[in-house]
């Protein structure tokens, strides 16, 4: 099916809305913004051509209300939406009810988000597909006994995690035979308020392993490529703070292969667009499927900046019904990329989200000697706006390109330096810390990396 369309509207906010309107303009699109009564002159809105309010601030009445979005983009005459990540970016019933409107939703299919969604369905349909995954058990059968008994078969420690799960919520580590039956317990409970479903799966616990995922790409002829991969093993509490591309001390026959299962997994489910599929990589090179997400993801543009593609024009000419822009001999990578998440936040507070005016928000590239080839700075923000705290505390991403890792680590270094933030407390102290930190200098990665250097990094 081929879809044309002239005006896109992008159902989202923050720098992802103002990435997406970019490269959309830069196709010569027209762009609708939509926004709620919290975003009535955020930047987004501003850089639109057109602007349509959805509703009050709360993201219920407002992003995430799927006729609310539908209207504004009939009312618009967009012919596509793009959803950019969180809000209705994975939600069946949005792709369903754009798709009998008869707009084009930049996106995969409903049902490739379907088989993604729920974790233990995911799992058993990976092994289908000779996708390796961790030693676990993700059945339908969820008597409490049974469970415990798979836990003692799979040794502790052993992850339990919630099928229905996602942003680390309902995730819970437990060590020992003794304490597996108040985890279960807790694990439960926490999934049913979170999730409103209980199911379980459980897997091996591996103690150090690091969070490396590849990006894929899928059109409607049964084209697909990888563009190689990203590590965000850089975490606190499951969220990611700094990811970089290519990974650290991957071998081109691992990369290859972890390239291949990713491709094997996007075409088991019928995928098209942009997909990522994350994997934990043991230290021994061994790898396990996690999940995939059905999206563009926060961190897509250090891929962009190591492969010099535009993923959001990919998403929209394969959209468009195009075959991909290019085939996998075609693909390389060129030196090395990080991406910094600057929060409104406060790491001294345990870090709490943090409000008020952002009196100035400013990188002055040619004062600071870098070069504007290097260093992208993606913003939701202007000096001058207001950051409130109904959504995401995320502000912007620091993107950085250099010839190696060291390179690239210099110049994030230095553009962390120089960005002028008044008026707003950030993590950018905190994201100093990191990336000057010896271990992470030297790439050593593991997915508990904060956990570990907490003395040094507070
Ligand atoms: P969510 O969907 O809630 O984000 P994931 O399954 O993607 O949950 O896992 C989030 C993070 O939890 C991973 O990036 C990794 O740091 C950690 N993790 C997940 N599974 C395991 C495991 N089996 N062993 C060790 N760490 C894990």
């Amino acid at each position: 099916m081929s879809h044309a369309f002239d005006t896109l509207l992008v159902a989202n906010r923050g720098e992802i809305a103002c990435r997406v309107m970019r490269t959309a303009r830069r196709m010569g699109l027209r762009t609708v913004a939509v926004y709620s009564d919290a975003d009535a002159g955020a930047r987004h809105v501003r850089e639109a051509d057109e602007a349509v309010r959805l509703g009050p601030a709360a993201a219920q009445a407002s992003y995430l209300d799927i006729q609310a979005v539908i209207s504004a983009a009939r009312r618009t005459g967009a012919g596509a939406v793009h959803p950019g990540y969180g809000f209705l970016s994975e939600n069946g019933d949005f792709v369903a009810a754009l798709a009998e409107a008869g707009i084009t939703f930049i996106g995969p299919p409903a049902s490739a988000i379907a088989a993604m969604g729920d974790k233990s369905a995911a799992k058993a349909r990976m092994h289908d597909a000779g996708v390796p995954l961790v030693p676990g058990y993700h059945g339908d059968d969820q008597d409490d006994a049974l469970l415990k008994a798979e836990a003692d078969r799979i040794g502790y420690p052993v992850l339990l995690k919630a099928s229905a799960g996602g942003g680390g919520k309902g995730m819970r580590v437990v060590e020992s035979a003794e304490a597996f039956q108040a985890a279960l317990d807790g694990c439960r409970r926490e999934s049913r308020a979170a999730f409103g479903d209980d199911r379980m799966l459980i897997e091996k616990y591996l103690t150090q392993p690091r969070h490396v995922e590849v990006q894929v790409f899928c059109d409607t002829q049964g084209n697909g490529v990888y563009l190689f991969e990203r590590d965000c093993s850089v975490q606190r509490r499951h969220q990611k703070v700094l990811e970089e591309a290519p990974a650290p001390g991957m071998t081109e026959e691992l990369r290859r292969e972890m390239g291949e299962a990713a491709v094997r997994a996007a075409r088991e489910i019928g995928y098209v667009g942009a997909g990522t599929v994350e994997f934990l990589l043991d230290a021994d090179g061994s790898f396990y499927f996690m999940e995939m997400n059905t999206r563009l993801q926060v961190e897509h543009p250090v891929t962009e900046m190591i492969t010099g593609q535009d993923l959001v024009e990919w998403q929209l000419r394969v959209a468009m019904g195009e075959t991909l822009p290019m085939a996998q001999e075609a693909l390389t990578i060129t030196g090395h990329s990080f991406e910094a998440r600057l929060y409104a936040e406060d790491p001294a507070q345990d870090f709490l989200p943090a409000t008020g005016t952002l009196n100035r928000f400013e990188l002055d590239l040619a004062g600071a000697g870098l070069e504007p080839t290097r260093v992208r700075l993606d913003s939701g923000v202007a000096s001058g706006d207001a950051v409130s705290m109904h959504y995401d505390p995320m502000l912007a991403k620091l993107i950085v390109h250099g010839d190696d890792r060291e390179q690239a680590l210099a110049t994030l270094n230095r553009a962390l330096a120089a960005l002028d933030i008044q008026g707003v407390t950030t993590n950018r102290d905190f994201l100093q810390r990191l990336a000057t930190h010896p271990a992470f200098r030297a790439a050593e990665l593991d997915t508990r990396f904060i956990e570990h250097h907490e003395a040094e990094l507070f």
